[in-house]
């Protein structure tokens, strides 16, 4: 299990992490999300062991990972932008990847390359950043890592290896592994993950599952002729009809929005993004 305890990470004296605690147990995939600039990467560079922390610590089974050699091998960590050696092929770099890391199968690396269409006698001078990173995953995946670290996992790829990678990551978790995958597309998260950290100026502002977030809140199109008088976040107005999200479910925001004599026109489907901009505003608010 790796922990994460009273953990901040400054720069020039900025706390970019700030107190931040949690644990990532087994067997499930937990979504990271917050907009740029939140500490997404600051806090995944924690997490494996690259950054040091200025306060608090991570652990991985009780042992700190920042500069253990062995916890970092549990870990397979993809980054934004894949690092490989430029002029390596693709099967010269599962051959160098592969010797760091008692689990990894060679087999198995090219039968991933081969199902993410790359060519193992390409060079990766010459492949794309899709490419490269379709590379990242077929080497991460080559392995039987405990923890899977994905920091914005699908940007540049294409929609055909998104669900390769997607079933990837679910057989990874399926099979035991914890998986955290950052992200600020909430859209993809949403099909992917079962819990949500949301990271707001490296702060946890909301964890919970994705479907209690989605269950605590609820979206609305209504007239109302003072949006300041209401407990809700307004998406969208023109004049007075509004997209409204509540965080509270459907049955207590259709009560609360009629004792402010509010008229529902509509009952809309809450998603993800809807309830980050609404806890956003809270948390912006305290
Ligand atoms: P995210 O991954 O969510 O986009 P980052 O962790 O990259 O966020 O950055 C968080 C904050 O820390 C940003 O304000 C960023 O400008 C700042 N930051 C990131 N890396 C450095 C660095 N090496 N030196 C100084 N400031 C940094």
């Amino acid at each position: 299990m790796i922990k994460v305890n009273e953990l901040s990470k400054k720069y020039n004296a900025e706390n970019v992490i700030d107190d931040l605690s949690f644990t990532l147990e087994s067997g499930t995939i937990y979504g990271l999300i917050g907009s740029n600039g939140s500490g997404k990467t600051t806090l995944i560079k924690c997490l494996t062991g690259i950054y040091r922390p200025d306060k608090g610590e991570v652990t991985l089974d009780n042992n700190l990972i920042y500069e253990n050699r062995n916890a970092k091998r549990e870990i397979a960590y993809i980054e934004d932008t894949p690092q490989h050696i430029n002029h390596f092929t693709v099967t010269r770099m599962g051959l160098y990847y592969g010797s760091f890391y008692d689990d990894f199968s060679h087999e198995r690396f090219l039968e991933l390359a081969d199902e993410l269409s790359l060519n193992p006698k390409a060079h990766i001078s010459n492949m794309s950043l899709g490419q490269k990173k379709k590379l990242s995953f077929a080497l991460a995946f080559a392995r039987n890592a405990k923890h899977i670290i994905l920091d914005e996992p699908e940007n540049g790829l294409d929609n055909e290896s998104r669900l390769v990678v997607r079933k990837l990551i679910q057989d990874a978790a399926d099979n035991g592994a914890s998986v955290l995958i950052s992200s600020h597309d909430l859209t993809n998260i949403e099909d992917m993950c079962d819990t949500i950290f949301m990271i707001d100026k490296g702060k946890i502002i909301y964890t919970d599952s994705i479907d209690d977030i989605l269950e605590n809140a609820s979206k609305w199109l209504i007239k109302a002729t003072d949006a300041s008088d209401l407990d809700a976040y307004v998406l969208q107005q023109e004049d007075d009809v509004m997209t409204v999200v509540l965080l509270r479910d459907r049955v207590s925001a259709r009560e609360y929005l009629l004792s402010k004599n509010t008229t529902i026109i509509d009952s809309l489907k809450v998603e993800l993004i809807d309830t980050y901009m609404a806890l956003k505003e809270v948390g912006n608010n305290e």
